[in-house]
């Protein structure tokens, strides 16, 4: 298997009628990136930058967080490179940034929301990753967004860290997209509103089915209900995309969901035009993009749609496999 699988290097990701998707990779630290083009990911669809604040004991400076972002985007040379902004609360803690205990961190002061009520130490991250983007093409994504206003506040920061590098004769890539995470219900339903503010969606169904379930991706109790299959998940993901594709900007997926075989097809159907999986994911992933067409994708999905039930949407998937 793992030599009928190396046929697929080197190739680019296309259906079996020829329709061309972005094949790219989730990674976690700079030094991932020399892992995801052994595995020939065709960019980096999700650098949660994250990581980069776990591992440190004060915040990282403008300088550490540029070297790493550089470093990311010199690796991948000129293939695009979306980073996250920082995704701080919820299941991931950083202890120097000396959050409060809350109740229920999942809907708490976390992620953009945290980043936006600290404007100073944000523009940080967002001034590092424009000194970055002269060496490559990186793509800013925020995580956890739930209203329009978020995303026009972060662009209007963006702006401001650009005409602050402009006054100090720092270069940049002027034209750099800023995108957004959709991994909420909210997000999802007023895609059709972000698509016109975002340059790109990429859809996190780790958190998305999480929320849209009200069951927690670590709680075991609740696991039966925890899955992608789920007709108000589809349902949602039919939304996200067909919205962003109206809008004519690029929808990708960087949840665990993109790699899944049984899924993939549905995903081609909606129009998703990126997938963002593991390293290790990627040969696999090209493989089954390769077995559909778009006319069976259109058929088994019309047809899942119109199911009642999670069990029977998997079933049917399993039945129709490759
Ligand atoms: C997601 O929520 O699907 C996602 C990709 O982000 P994370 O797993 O880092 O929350
Ligand atoms: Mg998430």
């Amino acid at each position: 298997d793992k030599a009928a699988l190396e046929a697929f290097r080197g190739v680019a990701t296309k259906t079996a009628d020829g329709k061309q998707v972005l094949l790219v990779a989730n990674i976690g630290n700079p030094g991932d990136a020399t892992a995801a083009l052994e595995h020939d990911a065709e960019g980096v669809g999700l650098f949660r930058s994250e990581f980069l604040f776990m591992d440190a004991k004060e915040l990282p400076s403008e300088e550490e967080q540029f070297s790493a972002y550089q470093k990311v985007t010199i690796a991948m040379k000129d293939k695009p490179v979306i980073i996250r902004t920082l995704d701080v609360g919820g299941d991931k803690e950083i202890p120097y940034l000396d959050m409060k205990r809350e109740d229920n961190p999942f809907m708490g002061f976390r992620a953009v929301r945290y980043c936006l009520n600290n404007p100073e130490q944000y523009k940080v991250q967002l001034r590092a990753l424009l000194r970055a983007s002269a060496y490559g093409d990186i793509k800013i994504m925020l995580p956890l967004v739930t209203t329009l206003d978020e995303v026009r506040q972060v662009k209007a920061l963006v702006e401001t860290c650009k005409k602050e590098l402009d006054a100090e004769g720092v270069k940049y890539n002027q034209d750099i997209e800023v995108g957004t995470m959709v991994e909420t219900p909210s997000a999802s339903l007023i895609s059709d509103l972000l698509a016109k503010e975002c340059d790109f969606f990429s859809i996190g169904t780790n958190d998305l089915i999480g929320y849209t379930m009200c069951a927690d991706r670590g709680n075991d109790r609740v696991a039966y209900l925890y899955n992608v299959y789920q007709p108000s998940v589809l349902r949602s993901l039919k939304t996200i995309i067909q919205n962003g594709v109206k809008q004519g900007i690029m929808v990708g997926m960087c949840g665990e969901a993109a790699a899944d075989p049984l899924l993939i097809p549905v995903l081609l159907s909606f129009g998703l035009t990126e997938f963002s999986v593991s390293a290790p994911s990627i040969l696999r992933t090209r493989r089954t993009i390769s077995e559909w067409t778009m006319e069976e994708a259109d058929a088994l999905t019309e047809k899942v749609m119109s199911l009642e039930t999670s069990a029977e949407v998997r079933a049917a998937l399993q039945a129709a496999a490759k």
